[in-house]
């Protein structure tokens, strides 16, 4: 079989090859490295490859399947990890200077339930620095290039593993969303990503950002396929006290059932100002669609959605200031040089370590948590935030799901907003309330601008049931599968 045959497939047209002995677990990987090294120099998806090792664990694959010992039907497909998500051996930047020579000494628990399913850990995807951006402009070690026009942004966070997928480098990876960073960039790559409900992914071993509101979550060029790698990533883990005791149906399974339609909400808050013509334009078809298929459509307010990005802001940066501390200069990482005491060790390691958008959010985070300013900021947003969750209860008292945009605009070019910080914080609009809320949410491919760049839609759903929203996701994705074009590189 051809190896762009491969790289193009889904992981479950790669899975049914496996099954029928058509391909090897070690023909599927090299094809991924050989596509890596063609494209990825255009794509700069990836911080670290080791190749050699991802070889390795695809021939203990291969030698598994061949003694009928596979682990899971994942046994042997490549999935990458942001660089945020700790692998033992394996080096972790969270794309920051800070963390240039940092090595992972243990799994974290995504990861070893990846090893446990059999899959093969391939590869570390940049970011924007701790996950902070929308655009990946933010990587100190440069931006990740959007594949289908590269001289756009891929979205960011997570636009190292949107892009990845998106220009069929791997079949499946891991991303992290705070705010919308797996959502955000999955839309402007053209591929499915997915952030489970608060509590179902656990974090140990995901470097903090804002503990409160940081999730992991798949991305695929199908919602079967995110189903798929959700189910394994999913589930209790006494090592994250935050993480939710409840059992993790099949997902995949689960998605083959038939659904009743159902009811679909229209907040009216997302659809005002700001919003492309051509996004509005896709998901007027999107609707459409829906209703073909008997789902009823409710339009409905969520008021205190404007609250969010300033919420979003006191929250993520407190909580962002508190966790970052710990890069201190003494462990973790790399010491400054011109440090001649115990202060100076603290404040140059730090302040040579981290880039410009870091050192903001540690000072407005310090700022918002500082005495006599925490009841007017950081308690305040706390009490907002409870609010934007009632406003999702209410919303769930009528309908199933939400629909919305995920992002205001396709992917947007280098330079148009990095010099203005609020500009790149509206990009995340539709997706933080989300978070906010600690619901799940999910973005679909559902066409492409006249330029050619991807559009995506975002169904929110109730806490803990995943399993819906990927069906309703699915009814969508089956019959249109816009992940699956492939840009040309
Ligand atoms: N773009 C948002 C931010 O900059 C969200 C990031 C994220 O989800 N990690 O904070």
């Amino acid at each position: 079989m051809e190896s762009s045959q491969l790289t193009s497939a889904t992981a479950t047209e790669l899975i049914d090859l496996l099954e029928g002995e058509t391909v090897s677990s070690v023909e599927i990987t090299q094809a991924f490295i050989q596509r890596i090294q063609a494209v990825d120099q255009k794509v700069h998806a990836f911080l670290h490859l080791d190749e050699e090792d991802m070889i390795k664990q695809a021939k203990s694959s291969d030698e598994r399947r061949s003694q009928g010992k596979s682990l899971t039907r994942l046994d042997g497909i490549p999935v990458g990890l942001k660089d945020v998500i700790s692998a033992e051996g394996q080096p972790l930047t969270a794309a920051s200077k800070i963390l240039e020579n940092y090595v992972s000494p243990y799994d974290a628990t995504v990861t070893r339930k990846l090893k446990e399913a059999g899959a093969v850990i391939g590869g570390r995807l940049n970011l924007d620095e701790f996950a902070m951006g929308s655009s990946t402009e933010n990587s100190a070690y440069g931006p990740t290039r959007n594949p289908w026009n590269l001289d756009c942004v891929p979205g960011g966070s997570s636009g190292g593993s949107s892009a990845a997928v998106a220009a069929r480098e791997i079949p499946l990876s891991l991303g992290s969303d705070t705010g919308g960073s797996i959502r955000q960039p999955a839309s402007l790559c053209g591929v499915v990503g997915m952030k489970p409900t608060y509590g179902m992914v656990s974090r140990y071993g995901l470097a903090a950002f804002a503990s409160s509101l940081d999730q992991i979550g798949p991305f695929a060029q199908t919602v079967e396929d995110a189903a798929l790698l959700l189910e394994i990533i999913s589930g209790h883990d006494p090592l994250d006290s935050t993480s939710y005791p409840s059992h993790v149906p099949s997902y995949s399974r689960e998605l083959k059932a038939p659904l009743e339609p159902c009811k679909l909400g229209l907040p009216q808050e997302f659809f005002g100002e700001g919003m492309d013509e051509e996004v509005r334009k896709s998901i007027d078809l999107v609707i459409e669609f829906y209703k073909s298929k008997g789902f009823e459509m409710v339009e409905l307010s969520l008021p205190s959605t404007d609250l969010s990005i300033p919420v979003y802001y006191v929250i993520a940066t407190a909580e962002a200031s508190s966790n970052l501390a710990r890069y201190d200069g003494i462990r973790y990482t790399s010491r400054s040089e011109k440090a001649s005491n115990a202060i100076d060790v603290y404040a140059k390691s730090r302040g040579e370590g981290f880039g410009e958008e870091v050192k903001r959010r540690c000072i407005l985070g310090a700022y918002a948590l500082s005495s006599g300013y925490y009841d007017a900021y950081y308690l305040r947003a706390q009490k907002t935030r409870t609010l934007i969750r009632q406003d999702f209860d209410q919303a769930f008292e009528q309908v199933d799901a939400i629909l919305t945009p995920t992002s205001p605009t396709p992917a947007f070019r280098f330079g148009e907003k990095s010099d203005n910080p609020i500009s790149m914080y509206l990009s995340d609009i539709y997706t933080i309330s989300t978070n906010l809320a600690g619901l799940p949410g999910i973005s679909v491919p559902c066409g492409f601008s006249q330029s050619g760049l991807p559009i995506g839609m975002q169904l929110i759903g109730q806490a803990l049931n995943e399993s819906k929203l990927l069906s309703i996701a699915h009814v969508y994705d089956q019959e249109h599968n816009y992940g699956r074009k492939a840009p040309s590189l």
